[in-house]
């Protein structure tokens, strides 16, 4: 069984004292390929320290995150444009606008999220959007950029069943990780009616744990509690939802 971890951030300070470990647990459990979201320059080299660890198993993206959109984001953009032009990414991400911690900077966080887009067309890259108590904004700018070389992930997808229709619709697909196993997570309640072929896995570690885990660190090694919720949402084999939506994260990743 390979499981892709299509977003972690495996260089946080959540994993300081384990990092190695937590991966290799990872990898053990059948988690073998891991997508690695930019937040802002200050974690760039421990991303790159990182792939140069576990070459055939760490994938990275670039891009500056709506929260690390502050006084300093030209700066940052400029960042991100540098590391594009210098060596291979997977993605463009995240990227998006997030307005539940901070509102203050929507005008900066909508710019840079389309200058950020306009980035992964140049170098024919995916993007990996987060949003955040900003459907309405993220999906003015995705209709403003939309184009048949306009793809990606909607990472952490929180959306009801038509806005999951309209991501797909712009060629995006979901990112679906622990929120999933939630109680009030709202997303199991229609992905059924979502073909399998537009979902990829995720956790978002070290945040939003899965059940029996949520509220405590989550790891990579978790996709597989994604991928058996997966299974009984559409009543498959836990092998056959490892299969497809690995085959997806390369269609999106191209790797
Ligand atoms: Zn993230």
């Amino acid at each position: 069984m390979i499981l892709t971890d299509t977003h972690t951030h495996l260089y946080s300070e959540e994993f300081e004292n384990d990092q190695i470990e937590m991966i290799q647990r990872a990898i053990d459990t059948g988690v073998s390929r891991f997508f690695v979201p930019s937040i802002d320059s200050t974690y760039t080299q421990k991303m790159y320290d990182l792939e140069t660890q576990f070459p055939e198993n760490i994938f990275l993206m670039m891009g500056l995150h709506p929260c690390y959109v502050k006084e300093n984001y030209l700066e940052e953009l400029a960042h991100v444009e540098t590391e594009l032009a210098k060596r291979k990414f997977y993605a463009v991400g995240e990227i998006g606008i997030d307005l539940f911690w901070d509102k203050s900077f929507l005008k900066q966080q909508q710019h840079a999220f389309q200058h950020q887009i306009q980035l992964a067309k140049k170098y024919k890259l995916a993007i990996n959007i987060h949003c955040r108590d900003a459907f309405d904004e993220v999906f003015e700018v995705l209709e403003s950029e939309k184009a048949s070389d306009l793809f990606g992930i909607f990472h952490c997808f929180t959306g009801n069943f038509s806005q999951a229709q309209r991501a797909i619709d712009l060629n995006m697909k979901l990112g679906i990780g622990g929120v999933v196993t939630f109680k009030n997570g709202k997303v199991d309640q229609f992905l059924r009616e979502i073909d399998l072929k537009h979902v990829v896995l995720e956790t978002d570690s070290p945040y939003l744990a899965p059940v029996p885990y949520r509220g405590k660190r989550n790891e990579s090694s978790y996709t597989v509690l994604v991928a058996q919720k997966l299974a009984e949402i559409y009543n498959l084999p836990v092998d056959e939802i490892a299969r497809i939506t690995t085959e997806n994260s390369k269609a999106v990743f191209g790797i």
